[in-house]
């Protein structure tokens, strides 16, 4: 029984101190696959050599709304020719975030759509952030007629869950599911379709409730999140890391080339 950990930013300083050791502890607890997503220009190259030298990585290449202000014209036309190159599975992390003071959301919104773009033009799937913008990012997506992604950390309605799994989605859950306090996201990881959920740590960020506010959040924690999400589920743990697999590469499809 193995998992894919959808979301993980290995090249941050926390994890990247110690990557050999967050690698063979991921294999130890049966980590199959991490996928690792860029966030900015600056740390394309970081992310493409981690992927490169640990097989158990896959890339995903894009600029996060939280660097926006870092992303110039010339960028796009680099991303474009990285994500062909290095045969990237999707591209990420791109999305929206109605929280940050500091980036205007007409700039988000640019370089946001451009990305789009790309992946319309690459026919590749896309990592969403979509932090309190789900649905302007649904409208944009619709729109742009995107071939299918993840949504990470979904934590909208059951309504916008629906809407996006029409297009194609999958939603990301992780971390969040292990609070009792969670109750709207535990709601959601327990009632919407299996097919449409996949599992990610976005390590080292969103801790489980076991290290909150001490170690950083790991891939191999995936094992014990997985373990609360067969929980809150019900359902016999072989059985879903069987569907959640088939989910993963159902909506990044580049990835089945790694694990036939
Ligand atoms: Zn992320």
């Amino acid at each position: 029984m193995t998992w894919i950990d959808t979301h993980c930013h290995l090249d941050q300083p926390a994890l990247f101190e110690k990557i050999d050791s967050v690698i063979k502890n991921s294999i130890k607890s049966d980590i199959e696959g991490i996928i690792v997503p860029s966030v900015s220009p600056k740390n394309v190259n970081k992310v493409i050599k981690i992927s490169q030298r640990f097989d158990l990585c896959s890339l995903a290449l894009g600029f996060h709304p939280f660097f926006a202000d870092h992303v110039k014209d010339e960028d796009f036309k680099t991303l474009s020719l990285l994500l062909i190159e290095h045969d990237a599975v999707a591209v990420g992390e791109i999305g929206l975030d109605k929280f940050l003071d500091n980036i205007p959301l007409r700039t988000q919104e640019k370089i946001f759509k451009n990305q789009l773009d790309i992946a319309d033009n690459l026919e590749l799937p896309i990592i969403v952030h979509a932090r309190g913008m789900i649905d302007p990012i649904t409208k944009s997506i619709r729109e742009k007629k995107i071939k299918g992604g993840i949504v990470h950390a979904f934590n909208g309605s059951f309504q916008q869950a629906e809407q996006l799994i029409k297009l194609g989605f999958k939603l990301g859950f992780g971390g969040v599911i292990t609070y009792e306090r969670a109750k709207h996201v535990r709601s959601l990881a327990k009632n919407l379709p299996i097919e449409s959920i996949v599992l990610e740590t976005d390590a080292p960020d969103m801790n489980p409730s076991w290290l909150e506010n001490t170690l950083p959040n790991e891939p191999a924690q995936l094992k014990k999140i997985s373990k609360i999400f067969c929980e809150l589920r019900g359902v016999d743990t072989k059985r879903i890391a069987c569907i959640l697999r088939r989910n993963t590469l159902d909506a990044l499809p580049k990835l089945s080339k790694l694990y036939t």
